[in-house]
């Protein structure tokens, strides 16, 4: 499904010639790299501030926290999503409101968000499903309009743009993750907020670091979020291949869609307007275990990503949704599979994995 060592063997000297500079330095967290890498991932995306932090994760929990949503607060976000933006508005007390997806995108749908918005609606937390943009121009229209406040879960969406605009830097805060298996992902944990606010960049610098303003005299609550300077080295190495990688990836779903055009899946679509970075390539169609197990049988990868909704697992059951109330977040669980689109994958390999698709039957 994904193969990371082919992409570390390419850069493989640059990296352990970094790392062993780093080792050699004596100076492990925070540094000469990290602060490299926020100015230059901020950059990459038209962003004026970078903030280094722990994970994806830990970028969500810190700029929420910085933008003062706390219990009381509702924050409309999608149910189709990994688990982080949710867990995270529920751990500091806020209340996730569940507005169902747009089918094609797999993002939240701006007219389902609009129904949902109500006197005690703070925030709205889009999440740039699989790498595709949400429709961030009706999004902020309605934060607009209603005096709202929009943090981006852009972790999957690094590099992606709307309208020319890079996802995360929409909204007050975007959030990114370097997982491993991001599109660009460090050897280990890590994440940034980036922010075009220098005033919330200040706040979420100190959230990192204890609320630690200068040598143990605290301004702040805080946490330890840190990044650390040989994930940063690594990161700063991958972020000059960013823009080829990612445009791999959308030359392999340019084949797999010009491959599959006739099998009996739906392939993702790009809505105009908008550069999608694939970090997943995501088919659908009804028989989806069928075809997994059929792809499975020829030792062919593919994930489900994700297989149940938020609002009907246990954790989230308190918050009183059921099933049958997001038809489109529950139906795109049923149907989903992600197939292999790293940026390394073959043209060789793309035809096997269309040819089994092209042979497959439901019955
Ligand atoms: C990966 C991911 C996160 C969390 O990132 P971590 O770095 O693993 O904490 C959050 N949201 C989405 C949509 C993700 O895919």
């Amino acid at each position: 499904m994904l193969d990371l060592r082919t992409q570390y063997r390419s850069i493989a000297q640059e990296v352990e010639t970094a790392i062993a500079g780093i080792l050699e330095s004596g100076r492990y967290i925070g540094g000469e790299n990290v602060t490299a890498l926020e100015k230059e991932l901020a950059e990459y995306c038209g962003a004026r501030v970078g903030i280094g932090v722990n994970s994806g994760t830990d970028a969500l929990k810190l700029s929420l926290f910085a933008l003062g949503i706390g219990p009381g607060d509702e924050v409309i976000t999608s149910p189709f999503t990994f688990v982080a933006p949710v867990e995270v508005l529920c751990i500091l007390g806020a209340k996730p409101v569940f507005a169902d997806i747009d089918p094609q995108t797999f993002c939240l749908d701006p007219k389902r968000v609009a129904e949902k918005i109500t006197p005690r609606t703070k925030a709205i937390l889009p999440v740039h499903l699989y790498g595709h943009p949400a429709d961030m121009t009706a999004i902020m229209a309605l934060a607009e309009k209603h005096g709202l406040v929009v943090v981006e879960d852009a972790c999957q969406a690094i590099g992606a743009k709307h309208q020319g605009r890079a996802a995360g830097t929409f909204g007050a805060a975007g959030c990114i993750s370097f997982y491993p298996t991001k599109n660009l992902g460090a050897a280990g944990d890590g994440g940034m907020v980036i922010t075009n606010d220098e005033a919330l960049a200040a706040r979420i610098g100190l959230l990192r670091n204890h609320g630690n303003a200068d040598a143990y005299h605290y301004t702040s609550l805080g946490y330890n979020s840190r990044l650390d300077e040989i994930q940063a080295a690594i990161l700063r190495i991958k972020l000059r291949r960013l823009a080829e990688w990612n445009e791999a990836r959308r030359r392999n779903a340019a084949r797999y869609s010009s491959l599959l055009a006739s099998a009996p899946i739906i392939t993702p679509v790009e809505k105009p307007g908008n550069y999608h970075i694939y970090h997943q390539y995501t088919v659908r169609t009804p028989h989806r275990d069928k075809l997994r197990a059929w792809l499975g049988a020829a030792g062919i990868g593919s994930m489900v990503y994700y297989p149940e909704p938020l609002h009907t697992q246990e954790p989230y059951r308190f918050l009183g949704y059921h099933e049958g109330d997001f038809p489109c977040a529950e139906q795109a669980c049923r149907e989903v599979v992600s197939l292999p689109i790293y940026p390394e994958l073959t043209e060789g390999e793309i035809q096997e994995v269309c040819a089994r698709i092209s042979s497959f039957s439901p019955d």
